[in-house]
């Protein structure tokens, strides 16, 4: 069966050599029961794995069957290993967290036998160990004998000819010791069992053969009993196998008992047994899933954080808005971003400290400039409805262009001498960044009530006519304009005129007129009849419609077409009728301003606004985010570097949990599963989990997005990622699990079969 001819192991550690056996000449046949002694130190197990495969050998030839194996390699050791050899450990080497069934089941698995072979196959062999009342079993909870026991039944179904055991003994009872040996010496009857020993005298009633070493050498090999001649057919494989090949394929045994599987594992049953592992551990499972989860968590939210910030960032810096910055300010928005109603302006004047609502916010940040002769006043526009106070000249408006100017009473126009000039002086007021001028006329002034330390201004109130004329422009002013002509999109920046927005009475509802250089962008050079689509955004709101092109117009016909005259200043904009311009540019309210009181008392306001709805922003704190915003430039880098720090540390971690798993796949390793079948059970464990982890973020993704539930990290998470931000960071996570599982096989493969148990131990 097996022959060792001069054969010698070394082992080399630091530059010192030690001798593991010297010279060892030895031939074993099947149905011998060997038992091998010797003090600590002989050599024993050196031996014993070089016989089973999991050690290689330096001098000398092994021969199996016949045939040479000094020149096999790692893998070639794999296929012997499975073909030939059962190992029993003296520290059992099982699965804790399987059932006995599942341990002995596993190695069926791995060789490739079918499900309907392996009930009964596992079955009967338990019987034969005695115990099949325990298949269902954790092995965690057996004694030691029974551990033997399973052990034995593993290394019995997996039907080889030869079993070597070291120190089977050594961790059981003299009870459950005399029991194994009796269990050994039966198998021995049909194969070659080869055990190492220090304490001889449980074996010396069944031993077929004593083998003595000492100092490496073999100093004493005695039989003891005759065995029977068992050696079915000895023929040796050169016959079979094409010379050359390393071949292990040879011919199957002609023993009818003998009931191989096709000798690798299926596919099916690698995923089986890889989502098997997956909940096996229970600790483990959780741990994974924590890491997985807390990767998704951090990576998105550190991502659509930034996402959000920048967001923010571009408004707030694109608009110029918040101009204003009193410290009596203090911005609102709803917590569910809706528009605000009656009711909201109700619930909001009733919150302690609140002086007035601003329903039109955007109007805080606007000065308008009157000017007439030697007046030069700055005012903030309001709605002649809000006008509270006492005349103090004049009387109320009553036409829509009819306004009341108020200051404060040490302002130099509202000294005694200057206050009868102002009352019906019509000031030109300039409306926006279009160069449009309206004029209006004093009909009334009155003193302000309120006092700002930061601003000079006055209080304008006027009709709600020309308040919402002022707010347009504002909003136009203020926000981002999109115009897709063809699939290709301009954007306007405030100031540009080339694709901006102006309203003009001679277009009519739905239609554009535009530039003659809009012929460009159609393959057929003829923009006319064709539709634009205009997108306006700012921090409030975002509003899209879509214009048909009715008209081009060119230098020469700019005046007959438009009614303006001066074509340098507006050539390049896109004409629509007024009524389109007043839909796209003022719309619902999304966001108020309080004022407050007591500015002092700022913070306490807030909360309480907060208590109520509301997502408050005192202005105090722009100031503040104003400066951050320079810390934009530095946002992207330190991003990136943040998410890799979380890709390193999930990594590692899940390294690190993994190498809790060596003990496990290295006994898959002694069971002959190669390394590529290793690698793809990991893969399908760690898999698993994370797409466990990746379902419940999903979940819990979708159901925000159905309003079921609401944190905000989930919410900002839904409002920016996209579908392929999902993919990406799937794609992420599969690429990290395959990594890990490839560098994790690869490095037990690198090690001995040996040093996989040694590290474990
Ligand atoms: P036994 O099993 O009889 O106690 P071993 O076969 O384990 O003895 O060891 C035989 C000799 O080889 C001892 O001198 C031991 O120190 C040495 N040896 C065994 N394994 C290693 C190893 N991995 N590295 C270095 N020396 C080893
Ligand atoms: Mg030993």
């Amino acid at each position: 069966m097996i022959s060792l001819k001069n054969v010698s192991k070394f082992y080399y550690k630091k530059g010192i050599i030690a001798t593991g056996m010297t010279k060892v000449n030895l031939h074993f046949d099947l149905g011998e029961f060997v038992v091998i002694t010797g003090e600590s130190g002989s050599g024993k197990s050196t031996l014993l794995n070089v016989i089973s495969g999991m050690d290689t050998y330096e001098e000398g030839e092994m021969y199996i069957r016949g045939r040479e194996t000094s020149h096999f390699t790692e893998k070639d050791f794999v296929e012997y290993r499975k073909k030939y050899i059962g190992n029993i450990f003296q520290s059992f080497n099982l699965v804790n967290s399987y059932t006995v069934y599942q341990n002995v089941e596993l190695v069926l698995l791995i060789n490739g036998f079918k499900k309907s072979q392996i009930k009964s196959r596992v079955n009967d062999i338990l019987g034969k160990v005695g115990l099949k009342d325990f298949a269902r079993s954790k092995v965690s909870k057996l004694s030691g004998g029974q551990k033997q026991r399973v052990a034995i039944a593993r290394a019995l179904a997996k039907e080889t000819d030869i079993i070597v055991a070291d120190e089977p003994t050594g961790n059981l009872d003299s009870k459950s010791a005399a029991e194994i040996v009796k269990l050994l010496s039966e198998i021995a009857q049909d194969k070659l069992v080869i055990v190492v020993t220090h304490n001889y005298e449980q074996f010396k009633d069944y031993a077929t053969r004593r083998i003595k070493m000492h100092d490496g050498k073999i100093v004493e090999n005695v039989q003891l009993k005759k065995t029977d001649e068992l050696v079915l057919e000895e023929a040796p494989d050169e016959k079979t196998n094409r010379a050359g090949e390393v071949g292990l394929r040879q011919k199957s045994r002609t023993d009818s008992r003998r009931n191989n599987g096709s000798g690798s594992m299926s596919a099916f049953n690698k995923l089986r047994l890889g989502i098997r592992n997956t909940f096996n551990v229970i600790p483990k499972f959780v741990l994974l899933f924590i890491v997985f989860a807390f990767m998704l968590v951090a990576v998105t939210s550190e991502y659509t954080s930034y996402l959000s910030q920048k967001e923010t960032a571009e408004n707030l810096g694109y608009n110029s808005y918040f101009t204003n910055l009193r410290p009596d300010r203090v911005v609102l928005k709803k917590d569910d971003k809706s528009k605000f109603t009656a009711d909201d302006f109700a619930t909001i004047s009733e919150v302690d400290n609140v002086a007035e609502i601003s329903e039109y916010d955007v109007l805080l940040d606007k000065e308008i400039y009157l000017e007439s002769g030697d007046f030069y006043y700055t005012a903030r526009a309001r709605s002649v409805t809000e006008f509270s106070g006492k005349l103090i000249g004049g009387r109320m408006p009553s036409k829509p262009n009819e306004i009341i100017l108020t200051a404060n009473e040490d302002n130099y126009y509202f000294s005694k001498k200057y206050q009868k000039k102002l009352i019906d002086r019509v000031f030109k007021i300039d409306l926006g960044s279009g160069g449009d001028y309206a004029k209006v006329k004093v009909t009334g002034i009155a003193y302000s009530k309120s006092d700002y330390e930061f601003t000079n201004c006055c209080d304008m109130y006027m009709s709600d006519k020309m308040l919402n004329g002022i707010l347009t422009e504002t909003y136009h002013d203020s926000s981002k304009i999109a115009v897709d002509i063809n699939g290709k999109v301009q954007t306007v920046e405030t100031g540009d005129v080339v694709y901006n927005l102006k309203p003009n009475k001679h277009v009519s509802p739905g239609n554009a007129v535009v530039s003659n250089e809009f012929d460009n962008f159609y393959n057929n050079g003829q923009c006319k009849g064709k539709e634009i689509k205009v997108t306006v955004s700012n921090i409030y709101y975002k509003s899209a419609k879509k214009f048909k092109i009715s008209e081009k117009y060119s230098e020469k016909n700019f005046k007959r077409i438009t009614g303006i005259s001066d074509y340098d200043m507006n050539g390049g904009l896109i004409f629509i009728n007024p009524a389109d311009y007043n839909r796209l540019f003022t719309n619902d309210n999304y966001q108020v301003t309080v004022l407050v009181k007591d500015k002092d008392k700022v913070n306490e306001t807030k909360k309480a606004l907060a208590n109520v709805g509301y997502d408050p922003l005192p202005l105090r704190d722009v100031i503040v985010q104003n400066i951050s915003n320079l810390l934009q430039l530095i946002m992207l880098p330190v991003m990136i570097i943040i998410l890799l720090a979380l890709f390193f540390i999930s990594y590692f971690v899940i390294k690190l949990i993994l190498r809790t798993r060596t003990g496990y796949f290295s006994i898959l390793k002694m069971l002959g599963l190669n390394e590529k079948s290793i690698k793809r059970i990991m893969d399908i464990e760690l898999i698993t989990i994370m797409l466990i982890a990746y379902g419940v973020f999903i979940g819990a993704a979708v159901l925000t997005s159905m309003g079921y539930i609401s944190v905000k990290f989930i919410n900002d998470m839904v409002k920016y990622m996209n579908y392929e931000n999902y993919a990406i960071l799937l794609a992420v996570l599969v690429a990290m699990s395959y990594l890990i599982s490839g560098k994790f096989s690869r490095s037990l493969f690198k090690r001995s079969s040996l040093g996989t148990f040694r590290e474990e131990e």
